[in-house]
């Protein structure tokens, strides 16, 4: 379809859209007779929403409904699911901070050369398929492009000369397109050509489809360049649009133009001799235009068809019928040549408008011949690999690199395996240190999912992918304070929609839950949330969950399908080092106050943060934010004083300070008894 028309409508019941007119609406729009060869008979809210929206069009646009000529029904049964949260938390389309191309899969992926290219990529990647022969049939193509490089070259660079042929047929069907449009559209056309004749040997059947799509569309080409010049003016009203040789009024108009003067002195000639006079002339002034000028001595031998005008010293002037007539053909030649040219022009637009679905239909395998280009540019560029598509519900990916990260960054990034399945790996509980690569290894997976169902190859040495029927995300914290929801209030909100809607062919990434609310709780929740997923019997669908919550990698012990996974680092005294390696088995340590060391904390904090963390460690988790010693207490050196230095600082203070001889005896025996209980507890 030349334009996309995405409807979303608001049907309510009202009388006069109801199921019977609007079935009519429809099916009068599309030519139909009943429904089902709209492949809509079981959609009868989408055909009450359409039928409004026809309705609407009808009655506020004055033309160019025609090119809403095709129907594609979108359903889940034809696409993954991707709700808005995920697109972004992707960065499909646009980074998440900046809202930039640069940044996004699209960014990496976009190496299209067509306008028509560059938006069907967009919808591609929001769309990926959730069947495996177009997927496999968009792989095969993406491979013989990969392989053929020659093929690949001639249809990249052929590419480049393709406009925008949809643009062009919106303009066209309106009646607002100039000459210079036309003059595009027939070199397109004759850029189309060679593109076809390289897809004639192609293997891959998508290909050869493409090809077959592509109307040479020679007649088209020969009409518009025998009739447009090959550099056109940008306005229709003025001529010189039109070719020499194409219109014989035109010519001879154009003719009358340029050789005004010449007409003149062939009619002098012709009556010079028809009437024998020889000095007769023909002339031209302002008050009657062309007239013939005869002198006195000859007056008795005027034809009498010479009408006299005026009369001078020593001649006469006449005019005859023929003389005006002529007179009006070169004064108005310019004139009707340019309403002549106007009127031609109009009926090639208009005859061009009438092959719409030619032509419609070779844009839509020229787009999509683009994105397949891309997808192998890229592919070959970026050593991807062709992943290998399957429905056993297993995903291994071998050697996986997240496509943005890689792109963008100097640094070699570090290849990482994933391993899900529907038996014992359903779920891969990743814990490890801040920035240690866990988000990016998450989405990485989820993007060579989708990628692959997009028909593209991915970043890994080898994928074995089983389709998902959707992915979730829930990522990272943000709030929406604008429609009045907290942090956490956010955050449980996607989580119950995704376990709502997830389904056990779903793929969902948690980065983090239950952060934004007291450990316990938060903690709580989480547990409950892995044990809904991985439970067969509640949801039972795949999923990466990474988490800072280190309790929760008991899970592997109690739930089969649970697998613990961490991101190695390398600790050297203080200091630590991202491996970037994702391994079997829990993370020891999550190096948080590390961590904010390298993001440049103040080292008093930093140092104090390690002196909390040893006391809370040492008391176990009812001292949580009741450190034994309180920042006040801390001594002004402290800085460099380790927690039980400073404890044991603080103690002898005390001792120091007692007084004994002003201690009875009881209070001596209590002050000792609670001195002696400090120090155990050090
Ligand atoms: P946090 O827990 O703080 O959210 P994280 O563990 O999720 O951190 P990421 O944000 O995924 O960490 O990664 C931090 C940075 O490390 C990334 O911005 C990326 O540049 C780099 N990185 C991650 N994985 C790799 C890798 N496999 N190879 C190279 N660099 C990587």
């Amino acid at each position: 379809m030349t334009d996309r028309l995405n409807v979303t409508a608001d049907v309510r019941e009202d009388d006069e859209f109801d199921e019977r007119l609007t079935t009519e609406i429809v099916l009068s729009h599309f030519g139909k007779h009943t429904l089902d060869e709209l492949q809509l008979s079981d959609h009868m809210p989408s055909v009450r929403a359409l039928g409004c929206v026809l309705a609407y069009l009808r009655s506020t646009q004055m033309n160019g409904l025609e090119r809403l000529n095709h129907l594609n029904v979108y359903s889940d049964v034809q696409y993954m699911r991707l709700d808005i949260n995920t697109r972004r938390n992707l960065e499909l389309l646009e980074t998440m901070r900046s809202k930039e191309k640069r940044g996004s899969l699209l960014g990496v992926l976009d190496r299209t050369s067509t306008a028509m290219g560059k938006r069907l990529i967009r919808s591609w990647i929001e769309q990926p398929l959730i069947q495996p022969a177009p997927i496999i049939a968009r792989l095969n193509a993406v491979e013989e492009l990969v392989k053929n490089t020659v093929l690949r070259s001639e249809v990249r660079e052929a590419l480049t000369g393709v406009y925008d042929l949809e643009r062009l047929m919106t303009r066209i069907i309106y009646g607002s397109a100039n000459a210079r449009e036309l003059r595009s559209l027939c070199l397109t056309i004759g850029a189309v050509r060679p593109i076809k004749e390289a897809l004639k040997g192609a293997g891959a059947s998508l290909l050869s489809q493409l090809e077959q799509d592509m109307d040479p569309l020679q007649d088209m080409e020969s009409l518009l360049s025998s009739a447009i010049v090959d550099d056109p003016p940008f306005s229709v009203r003025e001529g010189g649009m039109i070719r020499e040789g194409y219109n014989p009024d035109l010519d001879e108009l154009k003719l009358d133009l340029k050789d005004g003067k010449g007409i003149i002195l062939r009619v002098e000639a012709q009556e010079r001799e028809k009437t024998g006079i020889k000095n007769l002339k023909v002339g031209y002034n302002r008050v009657f235009g062309y007239y013939i000028e005869i002198s006195r001595s000859y007056t008795g031998e005027i034809p009498p068809h010479y009408i006299r005008k005026q009369t001078l010293a020593n001649a006469e002037r006449y005019i005859t019928q023929e003389l005006k007539d002529l007179e009006t053909r070169v004064l108005t030649a310019n004139e009707r040549s340019v309403a002549l040219e106007y009127q031609l022009f109009t009926e090639l637009r208009s005859a061009v408008a009438a092959q719409l679905t030619r032509i419609q239909k070779t844009a839509a395998a020229v787009a999509q011949l683009d994105v397949l280009v891309s997808f192998a540019e890229v592919s070959a560029r970026r050593k991807y690999c062709r992943p290998e598509i399957s429905t056993d519900g297993e995903l291994k990916i071998t050697g996986g690199r997240h496509p943005v990260v890689e792109s963008l960054s100097d640094a070699p990034f570090v290849p990482n395996n994933t391993l899900l399945d529907d038996r014992d790996n359903r779920i891969a509980m990743i814990t490890g240190p801040n920035m240690a690569g866990k988000s990016t290894y998450m989405r990485q997976t989820a993007l060579i999912v989708l990628m692959t169902q997009i028909g593209c190859f991915v970043p890994a040495s080898e994928a074995n992918i089983t389709i998902v029927d959707s992915i979730f995300t829930r990522v990272g914290a943000s709030d929406d304070l604008a429609s009045g929801q907290s942090t956490f209030m956010v955050e449980m909100s996607e989580v119950a929609y995704i376990l709502n809607n997830a389904t056990r062919h779903s793929l969902l990434i948690f980065d983090e839950i239950g952060r934004g609310t007291s450990t316990f709780d938060g903690m709580s929740i989480a547990r409950a949330v892995v044990e809904y997923v991985a439970n067969p019997k509640k949801l039972g669908a795949k999923a990466l969950f990474a988490t800072h919550y280190h309790e929760l990698t008991v899970l592997e012990d109690e739930l089969s399908c649970v697998k613990n996974y961490n991101i190695a680092v390398k600790k050297r005294g203080d200091d630590i080092t991202f491996l970037r390696r994702i391994v079997r088995g829990p993370a020891d340590d999550s190096y948080g106050i590390e961590v904010a060391k390298l993001a440049g904390i103040p080292n008093d904090v930093v140092t104090r943060g390690k002196e909390i963390l040893k006391g809370l460690v040492e008391a176990g988790e009812g001292a949580l934010l009741r450190p034994t010693i309180s920042a006040e207490e801390l001594p002004e050196d402290s800085g460099q004083l380790s927690f039980e230095n400073a404890a044991l600082s603080a103690l002898a203070q005390e001792l120091k300070e007692l007084d004994v001889n002003t201690l009875t005896p009881i209070e001596a025996l209590q002050t000792l008894y609670a001195l002696v209980k400090k120090a155990q507890n050090l």
